[in-house]
């Protein structure tokens, strides 16, 4: 399971070009979930990795 902090979001995009099955983002910018994270657990495993805000974050039992 995947856990986002919109607040915490900056909009940088980097879980989009990552994981663009998994995320998006609204016209803000900020980071949307659309995608089934465990079809994409390699991906979002990486997105969580380089998100720079630390908005995103693998909640215990994977993805
Ligand atoms: S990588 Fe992090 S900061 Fe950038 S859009 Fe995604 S959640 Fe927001």
């Amino acid at each position: 399971m995947i856990e986002v902090r919109r607040d915490v979001c900056v909009a940088s995009g980097l879980c989009v070009l990552t994981a663009p099955g998994v995320f998006d983002q609204d016209d803000d910018g900020v980071v949307l979930v659309r995608g089934i994270p465990a079809e994409h657990a390699e991906a979002v495993a990486v997105a969580v990795d380089e998100c720079p805000s630390g908005a995103l974050r693998l909640a215990p039992g994977g993805t």
